[in-house]
């Protein structure tokens, strides 16, 4: 019935008339709806911050719709192989996926930016980039050529440069070294001589361990103290130049996407914004404890990266960013956008964050 029949029919029918008219009325057919929602991820079940991360994001959107959005979660493994997420996604086999979207840096290097770059940004700029930046539009523009759609969804914050079986005083230390880091970082270790792997979370330990690469990075103190690397490698080293702060995507798959209504698209949205902060909370609150542990119980040996070092590592890094850029237009403009972005809000972390945390920790000898 359209709605102003319906009106004056009840305005006719009088008090009882319209109570049951109302009682009939049908119910949205968006409440009955189910729709259901497999989500494939790069992380091991249960794995402290990013796994457990992605499993309280699938259960989210499920609470959060009243079970009307169906989420099926499934680990690294457990449906297709991590590195396989992304074919999964885009062919809707799965409707999305929880991954480092640097993962796909080799079907377009613009996919490292939605993750982390060298020399890139912290948790706090990279949303400023994404929110407010043109970040989220190109990374919408890059999806849409896979048929898929990001939302940022999870951050570890600064990752720690990584582990070492020897010290690393200088840039030539690097030559030679096998060490598994992936993105653009790993490029810019290529460049200094080292050869860079990338492997899944589940697979590093064993390679470390049988000496089939020498070194290698992941996340900060809190994860990696689980991963055991200090078996294997005593020195740890900081920052990385390479994960500044690393975002996690929930990449959805374009169509189904589309497909949703503007609630279920809104619920989505929130659940991913959601863990953006939760992970990011969690990493924080958890690493300083960890990593006093490594060094306390664990012998690890805390080292900080020199800065002829860090010269080098961006030398290197400029070159990484000139094959990006004439990679396509697309790599290039995103690249742009992050470079504005970087020298805009990085500037005024510079006298916000940076200066305050600088004196309060002096003043207070932290
Ligand atoms: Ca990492």
């Amino acid at each position: 019935m359209e709605r102003r029949k319906f009106i004056k029919a009840a305005g006719i029918a009088g008090v009882t008339g319209a109570a049951a008219a109302a009682s009939a009325f049908p119910k949205p057919a968006i409440a009955q709806e189910r729709i259901e929602f497999a989500m494939v991820s790069t992380w091991p079940r249960d794995f402290p911050g990013l796994g457990t991360g992605a499993q309280r994001l699938a259960e989210r959107i499920g609470v959060m719709s009243e079970g009307r959005i169906q989420m099926q979660y499934f680990a690294a493994g457990e449906r297709v192989g991590a590195f396989d997420s992304f074919d999964e996604v885009a062919s809707n086999n799965a409707q999305g996926y929880h991954a480092a979207d640097y993962y796909w840096k080799g079907k377009n290097p613009g996919w490292a930016f939605f993750t982390a770059v060298p020399f890139g940004l912290t948790y706090t700029e990279m949303n400023a980039w994404i929110r407010f930046g043109g970040g989220q539009e190109l990374w919408d523009e890059l999806g849409s050529e896979f048929g898929l759609k990001g939302l940022m969804a999870g951050n570890t914050g600064v990752q720690m440069g990584g582990w070492f079986r020897k010290e690393i005083n200088s840039a030539d230390d690097l030559k030679g070294l096998k060490m598994r880091i992936p993105g653009l970082g790993g490029d810019v270790m290529a460049k200094l001589g080292a050869s860079p792997v990338s492997l899944p979370g589940g697979q590093i330990y064993e390679n470390l361990v049988s000496g089939a690469i020498d070194a290698t990075e992941w996340v900060g103190p809190w994860n990696d103290a689980f991963m055991k690397f200090y078996e294997a490698a005593k020195f740890y080293y900081y920052p990385g130049m390479h994960e500044p702060g690393a975002m996690l995507a929930l990449g959805l798959n374009a169509s189904f996407w589309g497909k949703l209504s503007k609630s279920d698209q809104a619920i989505i949205e929130a659940a991913a914004a959601s863990e953006n902060d939760w992970m990011m909370s969690e990493y924080n609150a958890k690493s300083g404890a960890a990593l006093q542990d490594l060094i306390t119980n664990q012998g690890v040996q805390l080292r900080q990266f020199s800065d002829e070092i860090y010269d080098s590592f961006s030398e290197a890094a400029e070159e990484v960013f000139e094959e990006v850029q004439a990679h396509s237009d697309l790599s290039s403009r995103i690249y742009n956008s992050f470079l504005k972005s970087r020298a805009d809000v990085g500037a005024w972390t510079n006298i916000s964050d940076q200066a305050y945390v600088q004196q309060r920790n002096r003043v207070l000898g932290l």
